[in-house]
């Protein structure tokens, strides 16, 4: 049955492939953003679909409007752009979450939360169960995004208890592909782009630390399957690829990958920095059948492939 599903954050880098993905499956979507880190051209190929329509909105701000569900996903999420101004991510993150659950309380609408693997900030449980209260700071340069998920969290929560409304959330995991931004600074893109422009590959810290990358198709279908629960599966629940690598071993296969003529140097780890971080997806794998399929290689391939076409 065909939905009209809400997208904050849509024209960024994962509300664009979602917005094709609920298309593809022949529901309507509203696209709704402010255009803080996301651009036009990411949904520009999906406006001439009827059943699309983009909103320019802050969800700072009330929005009234009648849909069936609502993926909130609008929050800048590389550290540069977050901590750019972060009373406006705390502010995006928290007031952002009230006015989408008011809006879910008004239509009745399932929502559905995009929180974090930054929930766990530097963990030291590994890898990080669901369970896991995490290891945050709340003072330091990463807090207005950690604990502003966290605050998100808490009100999806209440909001369920309080009022009934059909809430989910999902805490993702560092997802890559095409679209990134070439500069926000994740890693991925950045390491791509320095070997694509022949400069050096820079690491932060001295490459031990680990991330578990997910491919963006894979996730995705782990949020269509996360939203399509009933209202008695509510999460959170862990959405990530549990292959963990090394910084410095990304930087090799990137490098190897594209050819680069440039090297690799080391910088200053930033503050805060987690040092380990690998999903424990036993929960996705039993209530959705997750099960992400793209092998790092594969998934750079495609991503290094988009940036020499899309550029640096
Ligand atoms: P992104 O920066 O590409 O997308 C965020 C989108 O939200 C952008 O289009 C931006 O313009 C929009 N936005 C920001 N503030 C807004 C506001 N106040 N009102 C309306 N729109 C606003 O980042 P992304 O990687 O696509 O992340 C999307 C969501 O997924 C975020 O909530 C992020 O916290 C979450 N997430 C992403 C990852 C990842 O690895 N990509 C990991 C964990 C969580
Ligand atoms: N809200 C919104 N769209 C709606 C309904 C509510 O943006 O369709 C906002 C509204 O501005 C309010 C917030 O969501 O501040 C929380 O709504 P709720 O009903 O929980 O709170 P109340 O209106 O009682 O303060
Ligand atoms: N990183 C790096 N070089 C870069 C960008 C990032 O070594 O040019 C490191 C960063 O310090 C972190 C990891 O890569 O340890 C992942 O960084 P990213 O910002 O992509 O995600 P997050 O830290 O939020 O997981």
């Amino acid at each position: 049955m065909s939905r009209r599903v809400l997208v904050t954050g849509g024209a960024g880098f994962l509300g664009s492939h979602l917005c094709e993905a609920l298309l593809e499956r022949g529901d309507e979507v509203l696209c709704v953003d402010n255009f803080y880190t996301g651009r036009k051209e990411n949904v520009a190929h999906l406006l001439e679909d009827p059943r699309f329509e983009v909103i320019r909105h802050d969800v700072t701000f009330p929005l009234y409007l009648e849909c069936d569900a609502i993926l909130n996903f609008a929050c800048p999420a590389s550290p540069i752009h977050y901590q750019r101004d972060p009373v406006q991510t705390t502010k995006t993150c928290v007031h952002g979450a009230i006015n989408m659950l008011g809006l879910a309380k008004r239509t009745g609408a399932t929502i559905l939360q995009a929180s974090t693997s930054e929930v766990y900030g530097d963990p030291d449980v590994h890898p990080q169960p669901e369970d896991y209260v995490g290891s945050t700071s709340f003072t330091g340069p990463r807090s207005c995004y950690d604990e502003g998920k966290r605050c998100a969290e808490t009100l999806f929560h209440d909001y369920r208890r309080q009022h009934g409304l059909d809430t989910k959330i999902i805490r993702i995991f560092n997802t890559y592909g095409p679209r990134m931004q070439a500069d926000d600074g994740r890693v991925i893109s950045n390491f791509i782009c320095q070997a694509l422009r022949g400069r050096d590959i820079t690491v932060y810290g001295d490459g031990s630390q680990t991330r578990s990358f997910c491919y963006v198709d894979d996730l995705v279908v782990g949020i269509l399957a996360m939203l399509d629960q009933p209202s008695d599966v509510a999460g959170p629940i862990n959405l990530g690829n549990p292959a963990e690598t090394t910084i410095g071993e990304t930087a090799e296969l990137i490098a190897k990958m594209v050819g680069t003529k440039g090297g690799v140097t080391y910088h200053d780890l930033p503050k805060d920095d987690p040092k380990r971080r690998q999903p424990d997806i036993t929960l996705a794998r039993r209530t959705l059948g997750f099960e992400p399929k793209t092998p790092l290689e594969e998934g750079l391939a495609r991503t290094i492939a988009y940036f020499r076409t899309a550029g640096c």
